[in-house]
């Protein structure tokens, strides 16, 4: 287990050390190796170093070196996945999940090209719009998908020319250590360093002169803060923050085909998904059915270490999460009725036993915040344009679904619900070639598809006299 972070080409000790804690038994099982903000600055450096000639090479050269780090990460693919569910908490199944996509999304990017474009030609003008890197990228990620985060910001930063630092989060650094391990004999020095913090060196990093563009995911409240960081040298920035998805339920469902996949969307990875369904708005009619449905659903759920084969929901990343979630519960029990669970396990570890909450009105914490854990509440709606006023009633926008019989219906609520993305009839899906990002307060910007390589790079316009 790689413990050391990569600057400037070489794996590297840390200005001091950081635990790592397993949330199956909130104990420390690794210690990492921590920067200060020296290697911060030597790391930012190295990457301005080694741009110059990353952007020369080719998309064809790039994407060699793109495609080697795929299949270097794809030959520990199992290591990886123990790892993941080690430091993050997900059960195996779903890590290996994660692990799979991430590489995936590494070779489906270094499939990309950025083709010129001539924008105007005749008999005295030829104009070419070009796209070029940016320079130096950060890639600040967040705990929920330590590896598919990271594989999604630095591959396609690296496809289109630039280089980068990345800063995981502090409670699961393990992973993106692992992937520096295997970019150190893959990757020529300075194009990608991976530093630690504790929390100190995200503000730094994210306002720093060298920094061109910074991709961040990670919390709203954060996010403001890149923002703000990143004005005075107007960095380019793509922000994935937070959601409040809702799913709404329309009234020509049968309960027990939805239930499932309502429960699934609400409690993958423990809830802890920025596109996790964190609402339901349920039509009067079936309102007690999807309730007592979904409360089965919970009371039956597996809940214990994700090693354990089995396992359907692991345990919350971190204390401080684990802490804000039994907040969240105080508010279910004083504002609503729990059908299901409203307790953390009384085990070892950040264990929380999923929770369903039913009869609580719209302004409790737990409907309008981010609650970001196996903690749902079911409201009740007499009208279907009153559910979607409520839906999108939130500083949210990130995602939503909507459950219907008929699916002509469901695209058209779907229309009305303002957010980045809506499913219908699915549960939560990305393709690598769809963009997808929030609205409102859930983001600025979109990865994946065209428009997320782009997103590294900025026109060139060429404008020629011709004749
Ligand atoms: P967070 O905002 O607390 O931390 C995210 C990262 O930002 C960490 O690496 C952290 O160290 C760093 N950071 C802390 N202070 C910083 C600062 N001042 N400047 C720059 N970086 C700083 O988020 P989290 O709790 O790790 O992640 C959960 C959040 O991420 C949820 O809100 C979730 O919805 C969101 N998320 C969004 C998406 C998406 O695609 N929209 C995907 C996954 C997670």
């Amino acid at each position: 287990m790689n413990t050391k972070m990569l600057i400037g080409g070489k794996l590297v000790d840390g200005a001091g050390k950081l635990d790592v804690v397993n949330p199956a038994t909130g104990r420390s099982f690794v210690q990492a190796e921590r920067a200060d903000e020296a290697q911060l600055e030597l790391a930012v450096s190295s990457a301005k170093q080694a741009f110059p000639a990353w952007a020369a090479c080719g998309w064809e050269e790039r994407a060699g070196y793109v495609s080697r780090l795929a299949d270097g990460l794809e030959e520990v693919k199992d290591d990886l996945a123990r790892l993941l569910t080690m430091e993050q908490g997900k059960p195996l199944n779903q890590a290996k999940g994660e692990i799979a996509a991430g590489i995936q999304e590494m070779r489906h990017v270094a499939g990309q090209r950025i083709e010129p474009v001539v924008l105007r030609e005749d008999a005295r003008t030829r104009i070419i719009e070009h796209r070029t890197p940016l320079g130096v990228v950060a890639a600040i990620t967040p705990w929920n998908f330590p590896f598919l985060m990271v594989t999604q910001k630095i591959g396609p930063a690296l496809m289109a020319g630039n280089t980068v630092v990345a800063k995981p989060a502090p409670t699961t650094p393990m992973i993106a250590l692992a992937i520096a391990a295997v970019a150190a004999d893959v990757l020529p020095a300075g194009v990608l360093n991976v530093i630690v913090d504790d929390n100190d060196l995200g503000a730094k990093l994210s306002g720093h002169r060298d920094v061109a563009k910074v991709t961040f995911t990670g919390s709203t409240v954060t996010g403001r803060k890149v923002g703000a960081a990143g004005a005075d040298t107007l960095k380019r920035i793509t922000l994935e923050l937070g959601g409040n998805d809702a799913a709404i339920v329309l009234d020509d469902v049968r309960v027990a085909d939805v239930a499932p996949s309502i429960f699934r969307a609400a409690t993958m990875n423990a809830g802890q998904v920025c596109l996790a369904t964190k609402r339901v708005y349920a039509p009067a009619p079936l309102y007690d059915e999807l309730c007592d449905a979904l409360a089965k659903l919970a009371s039956e759920a597996v809940v214990d270490d994700g090693d354990k084969q089995g396992t359907q929901i692991g345990p919350i990343q971190n204390r401080m999460q684990y802490e804000k979630l039994l907040g969240y519960l105080d508010d279910a029990k004083a504002n609503g009725t729990v059908i299901a669970g409203g307790h953390p396990l009384e085990r070892e570890g950040y264990f929380i036993a999923p929770t369903i909450v039913r009869d609580i009105p719209d302004d409790a914490a737990l409907v309008r915040e981010e609650q970001f854990g196996p903690v749902l509440p079911v409201l009740k709606y007499d009208d279907i344009d009153d559910a979607i006023a409520r839906a999108n009633d939130s500083e949210y926008g990130l995602g939503g679904i909507v459950w219907a019989g008929d699916t002509q219906r469901g695209v058209e609520v779907a229309m009305k619900i303002n957010t980045g993305t809506v499913w219908v009839n699915k549960g939560v899906e990305i393709p690598s070639d769809i963009p997808f990002g929030g609205a409102k307060q859930s983001g600025i910007g979109r990865k994946g598809g065209d428009e997320g390589l782009e997103a590294f790079t900025q026109p060139h316009i060429v404008n020629v006299a011709l004749g």
